[in-house]
């Protein structure tokens, strides 16, 4: 059993399963589930999680407990995450950007029509399998939306990803745009290096969501197409944000390369597509 990480709430591990195959573990000690509130979000978590069957998105395999922890078997994705990914490469080429944004555009749209909004996407959460395919995990902050037209009013989500209705509007509640922004945030990051509205003071980075202030640093040489998809995908008001559909429609897709795979060499220098 070797240790692979951790996060808030869990550590997790690789093990085996009784027919030798590798699956992650993820651990949660009883003990850090003292109040009511964080069991029902644990057994929410679980329970959004098991229902979801897509090839992008982390397989949920078991959960069981015991006196001190609840367990839960997991597709153990081997390359990491994508934020470990990046810190090795610094950024990525837009070719890379167009086949992980595929990846997780599929996955997202398959949970929105499940009435799920994962609520935390962010290069940390889009793990890699041994084929460099992406697996988008960590659900903990997923909603299950229950009634058509029903609002979230939680503020949750991690500051740089987070959309401004969430902060901004909290009586009008937000709803499936809050991924869409997510996704934008992340095209902006794979392509620059760093997220938009990153600053070192959370206030900061709260006020520059609010007034949409970012920019594409002129070391970087990013496409216009590229620069064009962000600016739609940022947008303040989530009515006017492009389907997930409008997304995969744009030229940045449909006049870029769009590699088959990912080689695993481009976890530490970048692949040539041409
Ligand atoms: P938390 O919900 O507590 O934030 P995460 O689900 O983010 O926990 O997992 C914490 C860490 O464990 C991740 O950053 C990653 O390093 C590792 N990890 C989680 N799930 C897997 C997995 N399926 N395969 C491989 N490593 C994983």
């Amino acid at each position: 059993m070797s240790f692979l990480g951790e996060g808030g709430f869990a550590r997790v591990y690789q093990v085996r399963d009784s027919r030798n195959n590798h699956l992650a573990c993820k651990v949660v000690t009883k003990s850090s589930l003292k109040t009511k509130k964080a069991k029902t979000k644990l057994y929410a978590e679980i329970k959004i999680h098991k229902a979801l069957d897509h090839p992008n998105i982390v397989r949920f395999v078991d959960c069981f407990e015991d006196e001190e922890n609840v367990y839960m078997t997991l597709e153990l994705c081997s390359n990491a995450s994508l934020m470990n990914m990046l810190h090795r490469r610094r950024v990525f080429t837009e070719p890379e950007a167009r086949f992980f944004m595929v990846q997780l555009i599929g996955a997202c749209h398959y949970m929105h029509t499940h009435q799920v909004i994962h609520r935390d996407l962010k290069l940390g959460n889009l793990f890699l399998d041994t084929d460099m395919n992406i697996k988008v995990g960590d659900f903990g902050l997923a909603a299950l939306i229950e009634s058509p037209g029903e609002r979230k009013k939680t503020i949750c989500g991690t500051p740089n990803y987070i959309a401004p209705e969430v902060l901004f509007d909290t009586a009008n509640g937000h709803s499936f745009e809050v991924d869409t922004w997510s996704i934008g945030v992340i095209l902006y990051t794979f392509v620059v290096g760093r997220p938009p509205f990153q600053t070192k003071d959370v206030k900061e980075v709260y006020q520059r969501i609010r007034d949409n202030q970012y920019e594409f640093p002129p070391h970087r040489d990013v496409s216009l197409d590229a620069r064009e998809l962000v600016q739609q995908i940022l947008t303040p008001n989530p009515k006017e944000r492009p389907s997930l559909h409008n997304i995969v429609d744009h030229t940045f897709f449909t006049r870029g390369i769009v590699p088959g795979y990912i080689p695993v060499s481009a976890r530490d220098a970048p692949p040539d597509f041409r």
